[in-house]
């Protein structure tokens, strides 16, 4: 497979943003790697300029919602060197949501290797401040015109990065989480277990109302009872209640999560007792009445381990290890960010240096 690099000439380089405040996702590097699918096949990818696309106004994408991303993230080490965390996991991820949303699969290993080209080319973009890191994009969508509902015959596959601040610039601190009856994220035999576009549209107005009563994420029930815990926001979850590790199965409306099965393997491989069952939001509130309900804590890219000290339920709320973090979060989350770094062993071989 052949790459084209068409690299921006120097002036019209980007200055790098200061990296103590980089926030989320809103500034990008100065390349991007394009393929596009016609005729049923994938042209060769060409890594470019970061600029804007020409869309035809009716662009399936843009009215029927074929459109499918991943998130990963690129590590600077203290050698200098650059990790990636599982990243063929995430392409193969990909072809699981393309699949069922009747997208073209990808070549995993060619759209790696052009991938770790446009890392390459962006390497200096990769931050070297504590906990900051460069977020990868890779995304999908349709671009054939036309406003009947099938699967379109022209796509378009590209990867922007983005350089990430640490997402706990003032330490690891538990969120509090609003339990919603009201709304639902997926249900059964629908599209809950790919990353698709429209997934994340119909989380928003959850989000939304559950800021404005204070709460940082929403958890998620099941469709059809609202009674068993499927995900919070957008991380897979776990409990701790009694010595009993416990998280949502991956039933085909929760995420699966590449984080959420790093925990399971390294917490199984600890000798802890974890089971991956269902577990419904009244387990979870008696056993913080009853006082063995000892960590709530989410997984996911972005924040890797996100500790919850507090839910609120029909009104109730209930506090989590009074609110701090636990001692299994904390422990996760330092092993996984070390490995992530390149710091420890990596006896899975979870990690690539590029
Ligand atoms: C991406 C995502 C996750 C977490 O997946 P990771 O591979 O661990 O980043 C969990 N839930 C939802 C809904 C997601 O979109």
């Amino acid at each position: 497979m052949d790459i084209t690099i068409e690299q921006a000439a120097e002036d019209e380089l980007k200055e790098k943003p200061d990296e103590n405040n980089l926030g989320f996702g809103s500034i990008f590097t100065d390349h991007m790697l394009v393929m596009a699918y016609d005729d049923g096949h994938w042209q060769q990818p060409v890594i470019k300029k970061y600029q804007n696309f020409s869309l035809d106004p009716a662009a399936m994408a843009l009215h029927y919602g074929q459109a499918i991303f991943e998130g990963l993230k690129a590590y600077r080490g203290k050698d200098d060197r650059i990790y990636l965390f599982r990243p063929q996991d995430n392409l193969r991820r990909m072809n699981k949501s393309a699949h069922r949303m009747c997208m073209p699969e990808i070549n995993v290993d060619e759209v790696f290797a052009a991938l770790q080209e446009l890392l390459r080319l962006e390497k200096a973009w990769v931050p070297s401040v504590s906990g900051a890191t460069l977020y990868i994009r890779p995304t999908m969508i349709a671009t054939e015109a036309g406003l009947g509902v099938r699967p379109a015959r022209q796509y378009l596959f590209f990867v922007i990065l983005s350089p990430v601040g640490a997402y706990y610039p003032e330490g690891f601190n538990p969120v509090t989480i609003f339990v919603t009856e009201k709304y639902v994220r997926a249900v059964p035999g629908g599209v809950g277990n790919a990353k698709t576009a429209g997934n994340y549209a119909a989380s928003i107005m959850a989000a939304v109302e559950a800021q404005k009563l204070g709460y940082t994420q929403v958890l998620w029930l099941d469709a059809i009872e609202r009674k068993y815990v499927e995900e919070v926001g957008t991380m897979n979850i776990f409990f701790v209640i009694g010595d009993e590790v416990i998280t949502p199965p991956l039933s085909g409306s929760i995420l699966p999560g590449l984080t959420r099965d790093s925990v399971l393997r390294l917490t199984r491989d600890w000798g802890l007792n974890v089971v991956e069952r269902r577990i419904s939001i009244d387990e979870v509130f008696t056993a913080a009445d009853n006082g063995t309900l000892r960590e709530v804590f989410g997984t996911g890219t972005a924040a890797v381990i996100s500790p919850v000290g507090a839910l609120s339920y029909k009104g109730n709320v209930c506090q989590v290890n009074s609110g701090k973090t636990g001692e299994l979060a904390q422990r996760l989350f330092d092993e996984l960010q070390e490995i992530q770094y390149g710091l420890r062993p990596d006896p899975y071989n979870w990690v690539v240096k590029l």
